[in-house]
């Protein structure tokens, strides 16, 4: 099939050689590959919806090729050293670097979001991910015990875990790369890769530097591929020893019984529905302007998104007001253009499943404050919606309980302390929480009340890669980032020793 490239004339020439050759295929035991079967799925353009590439799509019997392939070089990669693997990933850092622009276009193009947004956050992020876990091989260290037995010498090894399949979604492609496979690698294992269907294309353009970079065959496998098919068959296969995956509560919850045949580790990052606090003596603007950012940036495709807005009654018209008027000056359009701040939403099904949260919450009787339609002046055909902003809503209606992954606010005033962390935590989520206020007894009181494995006070959405970011309850559990990745990635082998 010949496909047009869409925004051609505006893309670097790097993105139009990498789009012109297709079908885009596998990478298994070094070497590109079409899958066995010879099928093929296509990935679409959220700004029009129309088809953007074709990729080969692995099933089960090339997971099972791949599996193979990965724990043959897993006996190589653990003999390489631990400064080899630093220098490894490091020229991988510097290569995503030197091609920052070609993926920041096709994110645009795969997932819809503005190029602006892909240049400043996700290429960047990806960056010093992959330079931060480039410090640690040349750190990892066990200890020599205290034993109380006589004649005994007891210590610890720390090894890696062997082959790790990352199943990763489609709103951050190139970032949740580098959140599994920066750990992983720099902890020794070999990863299999699993990209979400939506945006299989990122992750072929950073497949193909990991070869330039000088990665050994084998060591970082490509398997694009559907969900309920290849990710299935990756969580289920008995030569995969951890399965490391962002994405919904739902699947993750198949992806653990999945798991269960050979009892492989299993890290989950999941949904949220994450309540952020503002308190009647906090820097009101500031905070107004952070509680948009948190839900509308990304067109609220974030797992962290502040989605649940809690203000306390005096200041509450004025902060939603604020909030408000930062939603309406958001410029809906296609990615592409430099003069967009929110694209659409990344796939038709998702497009379906947001309207039909905003629905929902119109039908039960919320107010809309703003939103809840079509933006004017976008292409007929693509998957755009306003930022919405929900009031008088109950906790008790489907669009304040579940997570719509869209950039859809529901604002709500509070009186007490004891109530508005009793109604944050009233949710099966535990990702993230916000608090705004200048006292500082009552911030460090509630970062202890809320049920979430991050709280940002006085500030939201800070990532770095050194700060552990995961999920109490129904969030998931296992971190992403810091050391505390790292382990994630590791046996501890104890060692006696008679003397
Ligand atoms: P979202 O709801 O954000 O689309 P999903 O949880 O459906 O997120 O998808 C996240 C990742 O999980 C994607 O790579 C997807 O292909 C994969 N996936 C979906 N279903 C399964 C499954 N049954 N087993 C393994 N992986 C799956």
């Amino acid at each position: 099939m010949t496909l047009t490239i869409p925004y051609e004339a505006q893309l670097h020439a790097g993105t139009i050689a990498f789009l012109s050759s297709q079908p885009k295929q596998l990478l298994i035991g070094g070497r590109w590959t079409a899958s066995v079967s010879g099928k093929t799925f296509t990935t679409y353009e959220p700004s029009t919806g129309q088809p953007l590439a074709e990729v080969c799509e692995a099933q089960a019997e090339d997971v099972d090729v791949a599996v193979i392939a990965a724990r043959a070089a897993f006996d190589q990669w653990r003999k390489v050293t631990p400064y080899q693997r630093e220098r490894l990933l490091q020229k991988l850092a510097d290569l995503i670097e030197q091609h920052a622009q070609e993926f920041a276009e096709i994110e645009t193009l795969d997932n819809g979001k503005p190029l602006s947004a892909g240049l400043a956050i996700d290429v960047p992020s990806t960056v010093e991910m992959f330079r931060y876990y480039a410090g640690w091989p040349t750190k990892i260290e066990g200890d020599v015990k205290s034993v109380s037995i006589p004649n005994r010498l007891n210590y610890t090894l720390r090894e890696p875990l062997g082959v790790v399949g990352a199943i990763i979604p489609w709103n951050f492609p190139l970032s949740m790369i580098s959140w599994k496979l920066a750990p992983a690698l720099a902890a020794g294992n070999c990863v299999i890769l699993k990209p979400a269907e939506q945006t299989p294309l990122s992750a072929v353009l950073f497949c193909e530097l990991t070869c330039q970079a000088g990665f050994p065959d084998g060591v970082i496998t490509l398997l694009n591929g559907r969900g309920e098919i290849t990710g299935a068959a990756l969580a289920a296969h008995s030569g995969v020893d951890k399965i490391a995956f962002t994405g919904s509560t739902e699947v993750g919850r198949l992806i653990m019984k999945a798991a269960a045949g050979n009892l492989k580790r299993v890290s989950l990052e999941l949904g949220g529905k994450s309540p952020h606090i503002i308190f009647d003596d906090a820097d009101v603007e500031t905070a107004a302007s952070y509680a948009a950012g948190s839900i509308f940036g990304n067109a609220g495709q974030s797992c962290n998104a502040g989605s649940r807005l809690f203000v306390q009654r005096k200041v509450y018209d004025r902060v939603v007001e604020s909030v408000t008027n930062h939603a309406k000056k958001i410029r809906v359009g296609v990615g592409m253009d430099a003069a967009t701040d929110m694209g659409p939403l990344t796939s038709l099904e998702h497009y379906q499943r947001v309207t039909h949260y905003i629905e929902l919450g119109r039908d039960g009787g919320a107010t809309v404050r703003t939103g809840a339609q079509r933006p004017d002046g976008v292409p007929e055909s693509g998957y755009f919606v306003t930022p919405t902003i929900f009031e008088n809503t109950s906790d008790d209606m489907a669009v304040v309980r579940e997570e719509i992954f869209g950039p859809v606010l529901i604002a709500t005033p509070f009186d007490t302390v004891e109530e508005v962390a009793q109604r944050a935590n009233n949710t099966l989520y535990g990702l993230a929480a916000g608090v705004w206020t200048r006292d500082i007894s009552r911030a460090h009181k509630l970062a202890g009340l809320l049920q979430s494995g991050t709280v940002w006070v006085n500030c939201y959405s800070q990532f770095d890669p050194a700060s552990p970011f995961g999920g109490y309850k129904q969030s998931g559990f296992g971190r992403d980032m810091g050391h505390e990745a790292l382990d994630l990635y590791m046996n501890i082998k104890s060692v006696w020793v008679g003397l």
